[in-house]
């Protein structure tokens, strides 16, 4: 017996939980953070209490109120008994917090599946961050916890693409996607009833379309009885976008400018962060980048797969904040951030300011406190490289980021190659593969897929889909 269950990612866009049981094999796919069910009830001032544990995620349904998942000291916390785990592990796609976050909740024993290069991306945002009950993937501290308690490691099992592996009866073959995160797979999980294919997160007009149509090739092999398909942008109209067409205009601009030039993209995206480095280069301008950033470079350029230029690069420079007493003292600075100014190219702003022409700051808009200190000439341009607004929230903080534009004088340049597959693409990815049923997740238009599959299911939460 074989089946699905969907526990999130259903009609909305991430928060992808998905139980797949074969005979006494259970197993989640992604255990993702919601941000729309969070930000229901939740905001900038209030958000779930640490100090309840996961009571107030289980109450408002941020996570499902299942048995045998979670750590036992959050079921101690919330009054219940810890029990042994029923889940033999959890797959991990990508290292995006709406596919990985709640992994935080889940019981010790169960151990994570995971691509080297996810992996990574874990360890630096476990670094550089201070830790949070929503954030605690590769280890955590049992609540309530006293500062001095050390974390415990969870079993991590890292895959690259060309492994395959056994859990229970079924047995995974994870293989690398194309999207805005390197170490991003879908995988062909091999039951006993037949192989079920998982997409995680897709793009096909990316530097690396290829490893997607590979993954396509591959799963339409196998003769799928089940596609888990993603469907962020079934809606969306077609446009021309590529991640060299980024490139291209974001280059011109900068060799057009003799002024300051910040760029504001998502630092997990290793493509747009290669863009603006070798823009950088080329335009015989240093990249400068945040603290919080660098943590990413210093464990990214471990892997040499992905290029990605360390923190002591000669055409790297991290930009000093101003923090505590605001004259850049030694003592100023803490924890971790320490290892990064032992280095000789950390510069002030002040020392960014005299060079506008020699630098290409990726410095967005949460950093914008950085342009009091720097004094940008009119002129200075910045490039929004992220998505353009999508809903009010959004839309709020694009009118703070003209505000501050206009305030300085600056252009803004929009550029931006999104890290999920046009519905065109979508649709004939789908197609393609051919699978004997579609289950859409991540999108809130599943019904755009019956135009190629006839038979396609519209998922509802929580309800168990048996597979054969
Ligand atoms: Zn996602
Ligand atoms: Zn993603």
């Amino acid at each position: 017996m074989t089946s699905l269950t969907f526990y999130g990612g259903v009609n909305e866009i991430g928060g992808n939980k998905i139980l797949l049981e074969d005979k006494d094999t259970k197993v989640f796919l992604d255990f993702g953070k919601s941000f729309s069910r969070r930000a229901r009830y939740f905001e900038e001032y209030i958000n779930p209490r640490t100090s309840n544990g996961i009571v107030d995620f289980l109450t408002m349904g941020l996570v499902p109120d299942i048995q045998g998942v979670y750590r036992d000291d959050l079921m101690v916390m919330a009054g219940r008994k810890p029990q042994k785990p029923e889940i033999d592990a959890i797959l991990l796609s990508h290292a995006h917090s709406d596919h990985a976050d709640y992994i935080s909740f889940l019981h010790e024993d169960i151990p994570v599946y995971m691509g080297a290069a996810c992996h990574l991306i874990l360890k630096a945002l476990e670094e550089r961050g201070s830790r949070t009950i929503e954030r605690e993937i590769l280890n955590y501290k049992p609540r309530p916890y006293n500062i001095k308690d050390k974390p415990i490691p969870r079993e991590i099992n890292e895959f690259r693409t060309g492994d395959k592996f056994k859990i229970g009866s079924l047995e995974i073959e994870p293989i690398h996607v194309d999207h805005s995160v390197p170490g991003a797979y879908g995988f062909i999980i091999y039951t006993s009833e037949g192989p079920i294919v998982y997409t995680g997160d897709i793009r096909l007009h990316g530097t690396h379309s290829d490893m997607t149509r590979d993954f396509i090739q591959k799963a339409k092999e196998v003769k799928p009885i089940a596609l888990i398909t993603e469907g962020t942008r079934i809606a969306d109209e077609a446009k021309e976008e590529s991640e060299d067409k980024v490139y291209k205009e974001s280059g011109k601009k900068v060799a057009e400018s003799e002024n300051l030039v910040f760029t504001d993209f998502n630092f997990k995206d290793v493509d747009r962060l290669k863009t603006f480095f070798n823009i950088a280069k080329e335009n015989d301008r240093k990249f400068v980048v945040k603290i919080n950033d660098a943590y990413f470079l210093k464990y990214l350029s471990q892997d040499k797969h992905l290029d990605v230029p360390n923190i002591d690069d000669e055409n790297i420079i991290i930009y000093l904040p101003k923090r505590g007493s605001g004259s850049y003292s030694d003592s100023d600075y803490k924890g971790n951030d320490k290892e990064f100014l032992d280095l000789h190219n950390t510069w002030t702003a002040e020392q960014i300011a005299a060079r506008p022409n020699k630098v290409l700051c990726a410095i967005g808009f949460y950093s914008f406190t950085a342009l009091i200190d720097m004094k940008p000439k009119t002129g200075a341009l910045y490039i929004h490289s992220a998505s353009e607004p999508y809903n009010e929230e959004q839309e709020l903080s694009q009118e703070r980021i003209d505000a501050w534009l206009e305030h300085f004088g600056m252009n803004k340049f929009q550029s931006h190659c999104s890290g999920h597959a046009r519905g065109q693409d979508l649709l004939e990815a789908v197609k393609e593969i051919g699978a004997k049923t579609l289950y859409p997740v991540h999108t809130v238009h599943p019904e755009l897929y019956q135009k190629v599959s006839k038979n396609m299911v519209l998922i509802k939460e929580g309800v168990k889909y048996n597979i054969s």
